[in-house]
Parts: C-alpha cells; structure tokens; sequence
C-alpha cells in the first residue's frame, strides 16, 4: 500500500490530505473537510485533470486570456498547449467566446476575458 500525500486545490483552505493507493485505487482518505476535497484525492491519485490558462495571440497582435472550460488530463497538458501556441483567433473577443472547440477530451478552450 502507498501513501499519497496532496494539498487539496479546490478551495483556499488547501486541506492537506492523505491518500492510501492500492492497485491504483484510493483505499482510505483522511484530512479533507468536505466531500470536494474526497473527490478531488480519488480523482488525483487515478487521473488528476486541471482547467489549463493561458494566452492566444489575435491577428491584430493582442493577447486574449482563454482557458479550458472544464479540466483535461495532466497528461495532456502539453499537447494542449502546443495546440494553445499554435492558434491565432480574431478581435473583438467577449468571455466564454470558443478560440478552439474539443481541444482536449471535450473541453473547449474559451476567452476568460474581453478583448477590444
Ligand atoms: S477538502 Fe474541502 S474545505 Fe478542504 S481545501 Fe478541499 S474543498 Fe476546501
């Protein structure tokens, strides 16, 4: 049996948590406060997923903050962001507009803010 130890991510309050793994499957979960924090340490040791942010560059030369809009697998994390570098998207650019559908697993990239 191996024993995890994570800094719950979903809300400030960072509880840190301890996770017994066994045959890849969370077995005992202690130190999380709320039912969030037991979720995200299962989903952690199995396929720990994160919502990706970064920047598109438009064609007038302006940076749009995008973001996936729902998490995507760690693992995939650098594919998405070559993907992410390779885009370019027009102005003007208002939240939630799709830069790239499904660029991951589902999730679409989108515009967290607005761009004149
Ligand atoms: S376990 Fe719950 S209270 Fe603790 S950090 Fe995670 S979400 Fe917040």
């Amino acid at each position: 049996m191996e024993k995890v130890n994570l800094t719950c991510i979903e809300c400030p309050m960072g509880c840190r948590i301890e996770v017994e793994v066994e045959n890849g499957k969370a077995v005992s979960i202690t130190g999380n406060s709320c039912p969030r924090g037991k979720m995200y340490a299962e989903n952690e040791v199995v396929c720990p997923m994160r919502v990706v942010t970064s920047t598109v560059r438009s064609k007038s030369g302006k940076m749009v903050p995008v973001k996936t809009d729902k998490p995507v697998k760690k693992a995939l994390i650098f594919e998405v962001m070559k993907t992410i570098n390779s885009l370019s998207c027009n102005t003007p650019i208002r939240i939630g507009d799709i830069i790239c559908e499904n660029i991951s697993d589902g999730a679409n990239l989108v515009a967290s803010g607005n761009v004149d």
